[in-house]
């Protein structure tokens, strides 16, 4: 997916030394609504980046949207656009989405099917729902890429986790490793990915990394974090610290999707589709896209109304570091 914002600002973004302190308390993130553009244009609710915090491990955007019903908001359409400096990270419910990059890759995203694609120095893609799609329920997801890597060649993955229960929930680990699952997905800092069902009433505790920061986006339902209420669409954040994670589902049960990572040591800027370290990078990054470099290639077979996105305006100005807060206790 595309930010579709026309002036994007540039947002600057870090972790934090988890070594610093004990574990704090479970923080509330709640969404902002953002519309994907377009006449009939879907809304999308955003949890990252936002003031309070812009990074889960590398994960740096989280996009949940639907259920949508497509003939009401006319589906997705997103045209080819550019990404540099991360990876896209395309996760449904329901639905389906038809994928093309400038790899050659066509592929279809489908519920409980993780595709993930490698941005790094520079790729392009489209996302198409399809006509067979009545309703569009998913999570877009990027991770931000560790300097040594951020330059890599483009790639794509397609995996499929097998689902497992355990004590009353239904687990998919789509990157990582969590109750003795372990995706087959590569990725380049320490990450979990997983979408979990809880039956009504669950109450489910997971042994996870200590060095791991952790976020929960509720998807369907109620459920609580480590004690802390979350309802529909908020993202709990529980820093680094523990060892051990309880989410307990509410009388409807909930479905959650869990995400983690070490917390990311270095900053990085966001601009509309590129992580990048500099404005520089990203002025850079934009032109080239602009000038239609072969740094980022081409998408075969797309048809929709325009051939690729247009970059949005650079901001004159750039904006004030805003990275995540101080770690501690706050009130
Ligand atoms: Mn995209």
């Amino acid at each position: 997916m595309s930010d579709v914002d026309p002036r994007p600002a540039e947002v600057e973004c870090t972790g934090l030394d988890p070594d610093a302190v004990p574990a704090g308390p479970v923080e509330v993130l709640t969404s902002r609504e953002v519309p994907l553009g377009g006449p009939r244009a879907m809304t999308v609710r955003r949890t990252l980046p936002q003031r309070a915090r812009t990074m889960i491990g590398a994960w740096c955007f989280v996009d949940h949207y639907g259920p949508d019903d497509v003939s009401v908001t006319g589906g997705m359409d997103v045209a080819p656009h550019p990404h540099t400096g991360l990876q896209t990270v395309s996760w449904l419910f329901t639905g389906e989405i038809e994928h093309r990059d400038s790899l050659g890759k066509h592929a279809m995203v489908r519920p409980g099917e993780v595709n993930l694609m490698t941005g790094g120095r520079g790729i392009c893609h489209s996302e198409v729902s399809t006509p067979a799609t009545t309703v569009l329920h998913g999570v877009q997801l990027w991770v931000a890429l560790p300097e040594e890597h951020r330059q890599a060649p483009r790639d794509f993955r397609h995996h499929v986790p097998e689902p497992v229960r355990r004590d009353g929930a239904e687990l998919r680990v789509f990157l990582g490793s969590l109750a003795g699952e372990v995706s087959p997905v590569p990725t380049f800092t320490p990450l979990l990915g997983a979408e979990i069902i809880l039956d009504p009433g669950t109450e489910l505790a997971l042994d996870v990394d200590p060095a791991f920061e952790h976020g929960v986006l509720v998807d369907t339902g109620a459920a609580t974090l480590c004690g802390t209420d979350l309802d529909r669409a908020e993202l709990g954040f529980a820093p680094a610290g523990r060892d051990r994670i309880e989410i307990v589902a509410g009388a409807e049960g909930a479905r959650i999707l869990l995400l983690g990572g070490e917390p990311f040591r270095e900053r990085i800027i966001m601009w509309w589709n590129f992580v990048a370290r500099t404005h520089e990078e990203v002025a850079e990054a934009r032109a080239e896209w602009e000038a239609g470099s072969d740094r980022f290639g081409a998408v075969a077979g797309y048809t929709g109304e325009v051939d690729r996105l247009p970059a949005p305006v650079l901001p004159n100005a750039r904006l004030a570091p805003r990275g995540n807060p101080e770690p501690g206790p706050q009130g």
